[in-house]
């Protein structure tokens, strides 16, 4: 198979994320990784009689909620949806919290969320060979957009890529064939032109596998594939493993017909 495009998921794929990355915080005597100790704060003065304990819970149920929905029909619940949950859960009207309040909680949750993921050194190696030779973009489930673009500009990478997709922007996520087409129309390409790269095997195999894509399943622990899901072409190790598999496309690597003025 030949590819002029190797799409890529980013979470847990090109970036680690590393809850242990994400603050401390103190709930009920228990310390837990979370945002919630300095979101608390901001959202504080408009929520009279909430304390921390209760805010951590409707943070957390918020969060669940957003999922429960996610996982009935692949529709994205974008980050501000998700702090309205938030909100109500409290007994507070959505409408009636300052816009410039919701920008405050957005941003200090997508920073320390953005905080907690990097791009590991071999990864940022990798891409760069490989986008001297294929046209690459990222496909991603993520609830808020800005945070997966600024975790590439900060890894300065986002020149990298001719295409970001997020699910906040597309209004759906992986395995819904809506948010791969977005990619395929911006490239200008079709499913057959790209490989697909991703670590979910319920997420990014059976979604790319649907829309007629080849994929290459990450799958580090070297898990079992769950039974009943579409078999993707590659399963590797790590990405380093991605070279192999594209080197039939690079004329370079085959062995090639000696020079002219050698045979004579
Ligand atoms: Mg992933």
């Amino acid at each position: 198979m030949t590819f002029s495009t190797v799409l890529f998921d980013l979470f847990d794929t090109l970036v680690r994320f590393d809850r242990n990355r994400l603050p401390e915080v103190q709930i009920d005597g228990r310390s837990v990784r979370s945002t919630a100790g300095h979101l608390f704060p901001i959202l504080a003065p408009h929520a009279p009689g909430v304390d921390l304990v209760r805010f951590f819970d409707a943070l957390i149920w918020s969060w669940q909620e957003a999922e429960r929905v996610r996982a009935t029909d692949y529709r994205e619940v974008g980050a501000p949806e998700r702090f309205a949950l938030l909100f109500r859960r409290l007994d507070l009207d959505p409408g009636r919290i300052p816009a410039d309040v919701l920008d405050a909680l957005l941003s200090t949750h997508k920073r320390h969320l953005a905080q907690a993921a990097e791009l590991p050194p071999e990864h940022l190696a990798l891409i760069t060979r490989l986008a001297r030779r294929f046209r690459l973009g990222i496909v991603s489930n993520f609830d808020y957009a800005p945070t997966a673009h600024g975790i590439l500009e900060r890894e300065r990478v986002a020149g990298l890529f001719q295409v970001v997709v997020v699910s906040a922007d597309v209004g759906w996520r992986k395995p819904k064939p809506a948010i791969f087409e977005a990619a395929f129309r911006r490239l200008g390409i079709g499913p057959a032109d790209a490989l697909f790269v991703g670590d979910r095997a319920d997420i990014d195999v059976v979604g790319a596998k649907a829309v007629g894509m080849a994929v290459a399943w990450l799958n580090p622990s070297g898990e079992a594939a769950p039974p009943g899901l579409p078999e993707p072409e590659y399963e590797l190790k790590s990405l380093a493993e991605l070279e192999r598999i594209l080197a039939p496309g690079d004329p370079g690597a085959e062995p090639s017909e000696p020079p002219a003025h050698l045979i004579g």
